[in-house]
């Protein structure tokens, strides 16, 4: 039986080599009062963006009343979870645990009463000087009582100086650097934040029936019935109350934004809109452009579903080679509950996918993948493709390779786990078994992307947009040995 909502749960990750999703939040203001419900199936849309917890907190305009845990959200949230959530405003969340580890007390939103009322925050992304800003809190007196830098950014604002919300956010965000896209519940008010360099996603839309909501992907947005929505832009906060939407600038954006590339890679789901791009669109371009860079003769292309599909068909248009599908997933086992034998965790991704033989067999395949991150899963797909008769199997890959570790919110691992910070592209290629291997380059990425820069690409390049402290422990539980 699966663990409840309020049980600490174990997940076993089938996921194995992806760059972690950063997280999802979702905000909503309206002139219902039955928020919960639309809150719940928006963070439904959002579930890919973190699969180990999820909460939503509302306000009837005087109280703030939470339901938060670990576990997929439609385990958090069981029928009668919602009833006690009355009120016309909400935020909420679905968290894969960048910084804190994934234990009860790092669920958000957070929620803390203030002397200026009840306050409540939801975060995507991460700040590169949580560890000063956390020293700094607790030199204060502050208690902390989990191991997540959003709880620091909800106590910062809880103290700031202003006569509001809105001047408190601007007095405290220059002091926050890094990836942070925020949704902030008030008694009477919803404020969506983005900071000045526009790493992750946010965007606002109008709701049908009347007032606004705000999501990481607009695609959540769209679940809920808006049909238009705009980016917050990168330094802005919207506020959202009685039926207004209002733009404040609270910090002018950075010169040089730092859009996270791999929304359009890998994160974001085919039908978001990022940075004016449809990811789907995006992603057959990103395809397109690995078949000019790496052309190489074969029968047949398939991709690793799901995300490297509209790529597959990219690279089949462009190279004038048949696509097909070789691989079937089960998209349901990406996170279990229930630990495998040891026979099965020996069958790794063949848990998760089956081939299709007669779509490979006797076949020169190429293979579309988005990503090759510790390498661990390659060379297992690659043997099943060979068990399924192929002849040769090329690997192309939609992005560069992956030689730093990301500081803003991804969790892909160190240095020592990046199978491209140890190995060269024609090692790679022997390590996993491929005939051979291409790598798309940042030029071409970014000539696919249509985009001359405005983007992060830190990952593959080492150079940060914000200064990183190399050495810094990028472990998500590095607190944890301070809070118990
Ligand atoms: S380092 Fe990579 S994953 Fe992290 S924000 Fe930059 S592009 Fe995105």
């Amino acid at each position: 039986m699966l663990p409840s909502a309020n049980e600490h749960a174990i997940t076993v990750d089938l996921d194995l080599d992806r760059p972690r999703e950063e997280c999802g939040v979702l905000a909503i203001a309206s002139t219902s009062d039955d928020v919960a419900r639309s809150a719940f199936f928006g963070l439904y849309a959002l579930q890919h963006r973190g699969q180990e917890a999820a909460g939503i907190a509302v306000s009837d305009g005087r109280a703030v009343r939470t339901h938060k845990g670990v576990g997929l959200v439609n385990q958090v949230f069981q029928p009668g979870t919602l009833d006690p959530l009355v009120g016309g405003l909400a935020i909420g969340h679905t968290r894969y645990s960048t910084t804190g580890s994934n234990s009860e007390r790092n669920v958000q939103p957070y929620v803390v009463e203030t002397i200026h009322g009840p306050l409540g925050v939801a975060h995507n992304g991460n700040l590169v000087n949580a560890d000063q800003l956390r020293t700094k809190l607790l030199e204060r007196g502050a208690g902390l009582q989990s191991s997540s830098d959003s709880e620091v950014l909800a106590l910062m604002l809880a103290g700031a100086e202003g006569a509001n919300w809105e001047e408190r956010l601007a007095a405290v965000m220059p002091s926050w650097e890094g990836a942070f896209s925020l949704v902030i519940l008030a008694a009477s008010k919803v404020i969506a934040v983005r900071d000045p360099w526009g790493f992750r996603p946010l965007s606002v839309g109008r709701l049908p029936s009347g007032g606004h909501a705000v999501a990481s992907e607009t695609g959540a947005l769209r679940t809920l019935g808006c049909e238009t929505s705009r980016e917050v832009e990168p330094g802005e906060v919207v506020v959202l109350q009685n039926d207004i939407a209002r733009s404040v600038r609270a910090m002018p954006p950075r010169e040089q934004l730092a859009r996270c590339t791999f929304e359009h890679i890998y994160f974001s789901r085919p039908d978001a809109t990022w940075d004016g791009l449809l990811v789907h669109q995006a992603r057959q371009r990103l395809g397109e452009e690995l078949a000019r860079e790496h052309p190489v003769e074969a029968d047949v292309v398939i991709p690793v579903p799901d995300s490297s599909t509209p790529a597959a068909i990219g690279y089949g248009n462009a190279s004038g080679i048949p696509y097909n599908e070789g691989f079937v997933k089960n998209r349901y086992i990406g996170r279990t509950f229930i630990e495998p034998t040891d026979d099965l965790r020996r069958q790794g991704v063949a848990l998760k996918f089956n081939t299709l033989p007669t779509n490979i067999d006797g076949m020169r395949v190429i293979v579309i993948d988005d990503s090759i991150v510790r390498g661990t899963t390659s060379s297992q797909l690659i043997r099943m493709i060979r068990e399924a008769g192929a002849r040769e199997v090329h690997v192309r890959i939609t992005c560069p390779p992956v030689i730093s570790p990301c500081f803003f919110g991804v969790d892909m691992g160190s240095y020592d786990e990046l199978i491209a910070h140890q190995l060269e592209v024609p090692e790679i290629a022997d390590h996993i078994g491929a005939d051979s291997l291409g790598f798309l380059s940042v030029p071409r990425m970014m000539k696919a992307l249509g985009r001359d820069d405005g983007y992060c690409n830190a990952c593959f390049t080492g150079e940060y947009p914000v200064p990183v402290q190399l050495s810094l422990d990028i472990s998500k539980q590095r607190f944890d040995g301070v809070i118990q």
